[in-house]
């Protein structure tokens, strides 16, 4: 009988339990035991943190872990760059940089993912001016499905764009070169405003401050938005945050209390919108200088499901006002508020930004509650748009719809099938997403 644990991911729709695990200490550990499954014909798959809510990272076979593979392998200050084991995970990243004066430029609104799985998926945070995370990465060295190993760098910058995305399908990554920058603070002003104002501003706004995105409950008039100014270090004073108010501010509004809410919505669903109001009324009035990430990351231990996709920028004021006819004449209501960012065009060929500059709305509901229809509703009015699912948030399409959205799609089924021609890193998600 398989005694393997059940692994599970972070929003606990997906599970798997693989025939075996490994763990590998070293990277030759973990090279000779990968040829060795392919060369047994077995199905191998890198699991990073668990926090893609698709089955992107299900594992039928052959479970790899890179927990034992983390930490910096070499850096080069002159020239901001460094090169990571895969396993990294993101919140490691910025006490290792820090002796050496760096940082990652932009990141998403979490850190628990690993550098390998948030590079894979095409991980991003908000700023018109920023990419996803997997535009920070300049060289990966990867062991491809033949069992050999790859290291691409800028010197091929067609390979470096077809791998950077690569949902786990081309290959094991093993290092992750990345450009940083310059450690940095981070400004941040959230406040209440008109949800029509921000909305026909969206498009000058991005391009005038470093950072911005907003929350709305599909029923509010308003939103709350949170910008963020970039600061060198020094410039401004950091704010002091006492423990207490980092309790109140993370544990209760951001987390206990927040569940609590949602679970009163899941019990009475008419209610949901007065608690949405409550929610609006709370929000707002911070005013913040502290380090980068203290700012970009924030702790999400309230579960639940999520879809997001992204459409080209210029279609904002459309897209939003069909959204809100969604909530608004059609009754769709959601404890959680809908999140809204922007990012720039990626030349990575499978990044949701590919080739444009990308608006990206996010929906959740809280873990437990039917997620489905309410998903399909919001998905059907982006498929208007021409909208690109994240890989790693839940979506229903399959490879013939991808291959409309994405301009460099039968060449990345080409190079996968050079890289792994055997589908050793295949699952059913990549089966469904990139075809057999
Ligand atoms: C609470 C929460 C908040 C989130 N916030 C954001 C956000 O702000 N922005 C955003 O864009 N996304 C966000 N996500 C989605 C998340 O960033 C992605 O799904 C990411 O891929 C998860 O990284 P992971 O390390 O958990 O990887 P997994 O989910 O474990 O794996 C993802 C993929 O990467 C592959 N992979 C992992 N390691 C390797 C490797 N070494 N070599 C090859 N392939 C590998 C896996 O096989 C799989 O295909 C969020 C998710 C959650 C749960």
């Amino acid at each position: 009988m398989n005694s393997t644990p059940i692994w599970r991911n972070w929003s606990r729709l997906e599970s798997a339990r693989p025939h075996r695990v490994i763990t590998p200490h070293t990277e030759a550990a973990l090279v000779r035991q990968v040829r060795a499954a392919l060369q047994s014909g077995e199905r191998v798959k890198v699991i990073g943190s668990g926090h893609s809510f698709t089955g992107i990272a299900v594992a039928p076979q052959v479970q790899v872990d890179l927990h034992r593979l983390t930490g910096i392998i070499d850096v080069d200050v002159a020239a901001r760059r460094v090169r990571l084991r895969a396993g990294t995970p993101l919140w490691q990243i910025p006490g290792l940089l820090e002796p050496y004066g760096l940082a990652m430029e932009n990141l998403g609104d979490i850190d628990r993912q690993t550098i390998a799985g948030a590079v894979s998926t095409g991980t991003h945070g908000t700023g018109f001016a920023y990419a996803s995370i997997s535009s920070q990465v300049i060289g990966m060295r990867m062991l491809t499905g033949t069992g050999e190993l790859l290291d691409v760098d800028g010197s091929d910058p067609e390979l470096l764009d077809a791998l950077r995305v690569g949902l786990g399908a081309f290959g094991i990554i093993l290092e992750v070169t990345l450009q940083c920058v310059e450690a940095f603070d981070l400004h941040i002003i959230e406040r209440l405003e008109p949800f029509d104002t921000v909305v026909s501003e969206w498009r000058q706004r991005v391009q005038q401050v470093d950072h911005l995105e907003f929350y709305w409950f599909g029923h509010s008039d308003q939103v709350l938005t949170k910008t963020s100014h970039r600061v060198a270090p020094g410039e401004r004073e950091r704010t002091p945050r006492s423990p207490l108010r980092r309790t109140v501010e993370d544990e209760l509004l951001s987390n206990a209390g927040f569940a609590a809410l949602c679970r009163a919505g899941q019990a009475v669903p008419r209610a949901v919108p007065q608690i949405n109001r409550l929610c609006t009324a709370v929000w707002g009035g911070r005013d913040e200088v502290r380090a980068s990430h203290e700012i970009f990351a924030t702790s999400r231990r309230v579960r639940f499901t999520e879809t997001e996709q992204a459409v080209p920028v210029e279609h904002t004021a459309e897209v939003m006002g069909r959204l809100r006819s969604l909530f608004r004449e059609q009754g769709w209501a959601s404890s959680f508020p809908l999140e809204v960012r922007v990012a720039a065009a990626d030349s990575a060929w499978l990044s949701t930004s590919a080739g444009r500059e990308s608006l990206y709305i996010a929906a959740h509901q809280h873990i437990g509650q039917q997620y489905e229809q309410y998903f399909a509703a919001v998905s059907d009015v982006l498929a208007d748009f021409q909208a690109r699912p994240h890989w790693g948030k839940l979506h229903t399409l399959d490879a013939a719809a991808l291959r409309r959205l994405y301009p460099r799609f039968d060449d990345a089924l080409d190079l996968r099938e050079r890289l792994d021609p055997a589908r050793a890193f295949s699952n059913p998600y990549l089966e469904r997403v990139l075809g057999a």
